[in-house]
């Protein structure tokens, strides 16, 4: 099946009583067994649940997978696959990757004895020369956030696999639909859910996709035993969202492109962040690994953060808030918003500054998109 038709089915069909054509929810914690030795499959909603399943199934094919375990966030997802290491650990990851994944790395488990470098990874030499005896995991975010620099998944997991290390990507920001790491070599692929695969802005989710036997098990051993995997119902509106991904990707990447075009020929803007465009400097690198280009946009605004603030207030259709892949656009402002948790010290070297915006484009119709920022730009 063609990704767009494994979108709307795979998973879905559980319901053998009543034949409904989309999954029911399932909200019981427990499960009746029909005789001391024998269980329908399922016995208690924290390891197992059958709405919570079909989820896992559709992600788990979109991914081309073999399993997937569906987490109750983003974060919760990566936590769950640092739980497949152990203190002394060493992870290389980049130094522009998502803010919350940077605390979780710096903060906590740091001070659980795991160590981390962080590193230009669209250098994969650099990756290459951060490899110390100590070192397990080289953690991927392609592209990153929010300055949209890609890393070449098929590089790092080449360098990875010389050194017996594990490769995990973060693929929020393009979704299955526009990218799948495993074709490139990567191990595990992680998601916030709550971005594209969701698409609603109406849930927070995370999603833990393997592709070998030994991984698939212990994530699924780590998943139960931390109790980290989401609600019943939260799998549900995600199973939702995740039927329109093909055709909401294609609406976002459009106008993602459209706004793109606008901004660099804008004298208020110094600078546009899109692989989309041909002189992004690794425009062919995600030409060849990506199947699109994705719908976040960021871009140097002169004058900087007095001229952010008079920006804002004059937008009406871009939200000022944090998050993104929504149906809805947004706008943020890394430097007190989404990458708050990253040091300033941290932000200045990863390349975001006091001038940096980042959108995320939704898929209402581009013309009223860049009707509303020309009128934020003129401010
Ligand atoms: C949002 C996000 C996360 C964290 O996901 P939550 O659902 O907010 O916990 C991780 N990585 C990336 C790239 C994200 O955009």
């Amino acid at each position: 099946m063609k990704f767009e038709t494994r979108s709307v089915h795979v998973g879905v069909d559980k319901d053998p009583s009543y034949n409904s054509a989309t999954t029911p929810i399932y909200p019981s914690s427990t499960f009746r067994w029909d005789d001391l030795q024998t269980n329908r499959g399922y016995d208690y909603t924290r390891s197992g649940n059958p709405t919570r399943r079909a989820l896992e199934e559709n992600l788990a094919a979109l991914e081309g997978g073999i399993d997937c375990r569906a987490t109750s966030t983003g974060m919760s997802a990566i936590a769950a696959t640092m739980h497949l290491f152990q203190p002394g650990t060493h992870i290389i990851a980049g130094n522009d990757i998502y803010g919350g994944t940077y605390r979780l790395f710096d903060k906590l488990f740091r001070d659980m004895g795991f160590d981390f470098s962080f590193v230009d990874m669209k250098q994969p030499e650099l990756v290459k020369a951060a490899i110390t005896p100590q070192t397990k995991c080289i953690w991927i975010e392609t592209p990153s956030n929010p300055l949209l620099n890609i890393v070449d998944m098929a590089a790092i997991s080449s360098i990875a696999r010389a050194a017996g290390l594990i490769t995990i990507s973060d693929n929020t920001f393009l979704s299955p639909y526009l990218q799948r790491p495993f074709e490139h070599g990567v191990d595990i692929v992680i998601h916030s859910t709550t971005k594209y695969l969701n698409g609603h802005s109406d849930v927070v989710g995370g999603a833990v996709i393997t592709n070998k036997k030994e991984h698939a098990e212990k994530i699924g051993m780590i998943v139960n035993a931390l109790g980290l995997a989401c609600s019943p119902f939260d799998a549900w509106l995600v199973l939702r969202g995740v039927k329109t991904l093909g055709p909401r990707m294609e609406a976002h990447q459009k106008g993602a492109m459209a706004v793109a075009k606008f901004l660099k020929g804008h004298r208020q803007v110094e600078k546009v962040y899109y692989p989309g465009l041909t002189e992004h400097p690794q425009h062919e690198l995600a030409k060849k690994q990506q199947y699109g280009f994705g719908a976040m946009v960021s871009f140097e605004l002169a004058g900087g953060r007095p001229q952010v603030e008079k920006m804002i207030p004059q937008l009406k259709l871009f939200q000022l808030a944090e998050s993104l892949g929504g149906v809805e656009s947004l706008i943020d402002y890394p430097d007190t918003m989404t990458h708050v948790s990253m040091p300033l010290e941290a932000r200045r070297a990863g390349g975001i500054t006091d001038k940096t915006i980042r959108l995320s484009i939704g898929i209402e119709h581009p013309d009223d998109l860049i009707a509303d920022l020309a009128r934020g730009l003129e401010a």
